[in-house]
């Protein structure tokens, strides 16, 4: 089968080539894929900046297609099936993370595109408790972005705790700022995302899909727009899904005491300092939110049954597999959103 295969540490190192398929043995479920995520974390394994990738492995772990093959051992997923899969593989399931499903947080874990070959191919095996089907009413597009959606679930309900009438503030538009946007507006909770000038077309999208407010740093006065609206008192809760130590300073100037800030993005300049002092003298609640685990999948299953969350809202851009580059050299750029890899649509 085709696949895109990171063959070597160090930047690029990718190619589009004839890899065996996968076989479904022991607890394993084969999956054709319909569609693949272009995940930024896919773009850092590009870069060779991301050390979780372990090469040779097929990228991709962001997708969604129809069961073809399911090993012996497995119990209730069905050839046919549609479905997505959590990213976990395997664990070392004795950890105390392990033992309560927090599975993001164990040390052994290994995970699909990027230490096990990932969705970026024809095919897929993954663990059957890692399986989840699809409610028939979400299309396989949507479901392809099921992780992204999951790790703002986890941000959002799991670790920030939104609840109705929240003022909530976003920094960063990308893929995981639009899917933190969306769940915290099904929370109930007011929605502005804040970002710079070059992401006016993310601010489109963010506003059709139901955020209140779009502020572009670089021209307003987030401060002063987050005051007027609060009277004075500061955002409930902040949510930093830009990986700028900046924006991160800026959520903690402007989140009321006692609120919460949740960290979601990498930095990849450790060297700037973070307004630590902030944090004591106005008792901020300052959180870290990791990928997502088992729970964070099941309600974002719901949201998307529900239709009060749609993932596809934000796929502006899909390309073939064969077209791989162009799609993250478009990411790469800022030039589309969230881009998507067709395998085979024709599964939808
Ligand atoms: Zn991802
Ligand atoms: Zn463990």
């Amino acid at each position: 089968m085709k696949a895109v295969v990171k063959t070597e540490v160090g930047y690029d190192h990718m190619e589009y080539m004839d890899v065996p398929e996968p076989e479904a043995t022991g607890d394993l479920v084969k999956i054709k894929i319909a569609y693949s995520g272009i995940c930024g974390t896919d773009l850092h394994a590009f870069n060779g900046t991301y050390a979780s990738t372990k090469p040779p492995v097929i990228l991709g772990h962001e997708f969604s297609g129809v069961v073809v093959e399911v090993g012996p051992d497995v119990k209730k997923i069905k050839v046919g099936d549609r479905v997505t899969s959590e990213t976990t593989f395997k664990t070392c399931g004795v950890c105390p993370m392990c033992l309560s499903k927090d599975y993001n947080l164990c040390g052994n874990r290994q995970g699909i595109g990027t230490q096990i070959n990932g969705s970026m191919a024809e095919y897929l095996v993954s663990r059957e408790e890692s399986v989840h089907v699809l409610p028939d009413n979400v299309s396989l597009l949507s479901a392809s972005l099921t992780e992204p959606l999951a790790c703002g679930v986890h941000s959002v309900i799991e670790k920030g705790n939104v609840q109705p009438g929240d003022i909530v503030v976003v920094f960063g538009a990308g893929a995981i700022g639009q899917m933190v946007s969306q769940v915290a507006k099904s929370q109930g909770a007011t929605v502005i995302i804040a970002g710079l000038t070059q992401d006016e077309h993310r601010f489109e999208l963010a506003l059709a899909a139901g955020a209140d407010r779009c502020v572009d740093q670089q021209k307003e006065d987030l401060k002063a727009i987050v005051m007027e609206m609060t009277n004075n008192v500061g955002a409930d809760k902040c949510f930093e899904c830009s990986g700028a130590v900046p924006a991160l300073n800026k959520a903690l100037e402007i989140v009321r005491r006692k609120g919460t800030v949740v960290q979601m993005g990498v930095f990849s300049n450790t060297h700037e300092t973070i307004w630590t002092d902030l944090i004591l003298h106005r008792e901020i609640v300052y959180v870290g939110s990791r990928s997502q685990k088992p729970s964070s999948w099941v309600k974002a299953l719901e949201l998307m049954r529900d239709g009060v969350v749609v993932p596809e809202k934000i796929a502006t851009y899909l390309t073939p597999l064969e077209n791989w580059r162009e799609g993250f050299e478009k990411m790469i750029k800022g030039e589309v959103t969230k881009g998507i890899i067709v395998l085979d649509d024709t599964l939808e």
